[in-house]
């Protein structure tokens, strides 16, 4: 993804649908990715497209329909809170002191690329706001 807008463009291609996506295969290690934090409902790896120095992904381990933020229920507020809870820990194990951000994309509208939910922690230099 090196050209101007194309992340926006693998957002608005991407398929919506409940079924398995790349997150799955770097789940069952069938294509190889950094892990850099994993417990017993989530694991982390670093984006194969960072926009930081440090641009790490969060995902729970079993999707529960979690597609997309859009999707939430009651059932899922304990993994949402653990996902939360381990960028804390990431963000403490990457040195990001002097501050991080975290992001969740949803759906075309919020340049979603894969639809099982995670949270962005970006960090070691410093953010602009309001984001693109
Ligand atoms: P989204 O745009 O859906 O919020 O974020 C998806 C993220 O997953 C993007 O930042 C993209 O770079 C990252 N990504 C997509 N495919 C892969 C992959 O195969 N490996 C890794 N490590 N990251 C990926």
């Amino acid at each position: 993804s090196s050209h101007l807008g194309s992340e926006k463009e693998a957002a608005l291609a991407a398929d919506p649908s409940d079924g398995p996506t790349i997150f799955d295969k770097i789940l069952w290690k069938e294509i190889p990715s950094q892990v850099v934090y994993e417990d017993e409902k989530t694991l982390a790896f670093r984006d194969i497209s960072p926009q930081a120095p440090v641009h790490i992904i969060i995902i729970p381990k079993v999707k529960d329909g979690l597609s997309r933020l859009a999707k939430a229920e009651e059932r899922h507020f304990k993994v949402m809170g653990h996902l939360l809870y381990a960028a804390k820990i990431i963000a403490k194990q990457e040195k990001l002191d002097d501050g991080f951000r975290i992001i969740i994309n949803d759906g075309p509208n919020g340049c979603q690329s894969v639809y099982h939910l995670h949270i962005h922690l970006l960090g070691g230099r410093q953010m602009n706001w309001p984001p693109g």
